[in-house]
């Protein structure tokens, strides 16, 4: 069977990144892989077979605190390296995940389920972070301020903030740790990494390739476990001065209140509940593409996703008769077989939250238009479904689904479409298909969103700021904005220079 036949390869790919020595079960503290104190571990999971693919550390505030002490001790040596010798390390680190593409896509396929190209992709996207930071970190200067008194002179100095917390999702297990571990080790800053426990594998494999490069020991630490017990620590502890998160809202708000009291600095990058906007003077062509890209990528599991497809009446039916027949292109499988685009949830309770979702919305008078239930493959693949005529009042619009369902919602006008666009508390990602070059500038500055994308279903690049308003969030990653929240700012005052 089709099952079977994937658990022959899983334990080729198994085989070939033990081969590589990337397969890495403990966590990482001062530069040494230990168990946890106490010998517990938790089971890592194929999402696409229920197999177990190995047993990592189970840590907790022991071992985070260790974690936090080495942080800090490195802190002290890897800030004083000039910005040329920590790019150069970073550099290598880059080259190094680049070399082992391979194995660190399979380990992500194995491990979260997404199909092998995208997993491929993610690790040229986690790497273009270190590579882009590399570079930046030699342009981190601050100012020279015109004195208002003639025998001074002002400066702005920008200097590491210090040992930073990285808490990461299980949706993006490479890249949503490089792009916060990148700047902050560029800037000088020191990080304890905790990954999601479903995907702590490639975050270890990255982690044993950052060492390789040379990134000293204790600069990159990695613990995970008990998530709570974790992030306790983390936000206890006075020598942590930042936590950087991305994950649920829910677990946003926690960290933040959590981080009062030691006033850390703390960004989020939180839940989306993107909208997705398709005009009646959109190409129909372009509008499908794009949509059926920022929905059904990683099936469905991802910030940005568009999760609301808003659709003018004039076109909603030949918007949604097009669409549908893209989704049905889609092939559903074990990630590791190259016919897929669509892999497996990332377990049952999220196929589940799936069909709470959708038999809301059929209670309260959505259709079906294609799919709706659980893949034949069973357990955690759900079809690529599509549900018309969604409206407000239903989960489908109000929360995030995080699951291969793209709800149709119809509208009249403009005006309404950006009501219903805003009508969210969450403000990360938007899109917009049209051709009036009038329409998408008003409906961009319209939008209560971090980013928009125009014409285009895939806007995340390196190069770019990326973070949400309102609930989404706090702060950017990526680009040169997503270095500062990573330093401090000091004012020098040298008076008496007559
Ligand atoms: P989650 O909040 O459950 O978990 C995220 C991380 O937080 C994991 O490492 C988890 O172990 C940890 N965690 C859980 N409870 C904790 C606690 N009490 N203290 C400290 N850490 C704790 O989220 P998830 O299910 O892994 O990810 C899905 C969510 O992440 C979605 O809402 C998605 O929109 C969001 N997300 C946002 C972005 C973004 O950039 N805005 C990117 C990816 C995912």
């Amino acid at each position: 069977s089709r099952r079977h036949m994937s658990s022959v390869d899983a334990g080729a790919a198994m085989e070939k990144i033990r081969a590589a020595g990337l397969l890495r079960t403990r966590g990482l503290i001062g530069g040494k892989w230990v168990d946890a104190y106490d010998g517990k571990t938790l089971e890592v999971q194929n999402p696409a077979t229920g197999e177990i693919l190995a047993n990592v550390a189970c840590m907790g505030n022991k071992e985070t605190s260790d974690a936090i002490a080495s942080a800090h001790t490195t802190f002290y040596s890897w800030s004083k390296l000039t910005a040329s010798e920590r790019s150069k390390t970073l550099r290598k680190w880059h080259d190094l995940l680049i070399a082992h593409k391979e194995e660190l896509a399979l380990l992500m396929t194995l491990e979260q389920g997404k199909p092998m190209k995208e997993a491929l992709g993610e690790v040229n996207y986690g790497a273009s972070f270190i590579e882009y930071f590399a570079e930046e970190a030699k342009r981190v200067y601050g100012d020279i301020i015109p004195p208002t008194l003639a025998d001074r002179r002002l400066l702005v100095l920008k200097q590491p903030i210090g040992v930073v917390g990285a808490i990461t999702p299980w949706n993006f297990p490479l890249a949503m740790i490089t792009r916060k571990v990148g700047p902050a080790l560029a800037s000088g800053c020191t990080v304890v990494v905790k990954p999601s426990e479903f995907t702590p594998l490639t975050a270890l494999a990255a982690a044993d390739l950052a060492l390789q490069a040379g990134i000293p020991a204790g600069a990159l630490n990695v613990v995970m476990g008990n998530a709570p017990e974790i992030g306790d620590a983390l936000m206890q502890s006075t020598q942590v001065r930042k936590i950087t998160f991305t994950g649920s809202t829910a677990v946003g708000k926690k960290l933040m209140a959590g981080s009062a009291n030691t006033v850390k600095k703390v960004s989020l990058e939180l839940g989306g509940n993107a909208p997705c906007i398709v005009f009646d003077d959109a190409d129909i062509e372009v509008a499908v593409k794009g949509s059926l890209a920022a929905k059904f990528r990683n099936s469905g599991q991802t910030c940005v996703c568009a999760n609301r497809i808003l659709v003018q009446e004039g076109i909603y039916e030949k918007f949604a008769s097009a669409f549908v027949k893209a989704v049905q292109s889609l092939e559903v499988g074990n990630g590791l077989e190259e016919s897929t685009s669509q892999g497996p949830l990332i377990n049952e309770a999220a196929v589940q939250k799936v069909e709470k979702f959708v038999d809301d919305a059929t209670s309260k008078g959505a259709n079906v238009i294609l799919g709706g239930k659980r893949h034949s493959l069973g357990m955690t693949f759900y079809e690529p479904t599509v549900v018309g005529n969604v409206s407000k009042d239903m989960l489908l619009f109000r929360e995030e689904v995080f699951g291969p369902v793209a709800p149709l919602i119809p509208f009249k006008t403009e005006e309404e479409a950006i009501h219903l666009a805003n009508d969210t508390n969450a403000g990360l990602a938007a899109y917009m298909f049209t051709t009036s070059i009038p329409r998408s500038w008003r409906v961009s500055e319209a939008l209560e969103y971090g980013l928009v994308g125009v014409n285009e279903g895939l806007i995340s690049t390196e190069v770019a700021p990326f973070g949400g308003v309102k609930q989404s969030g706090l702060g950017r990653e990526g680009s040169k904005y997503g270095m500062d929240d990573f330093l401090e700012i000091k004012y020098v005052c040298m008076g008496n220079l007559s």
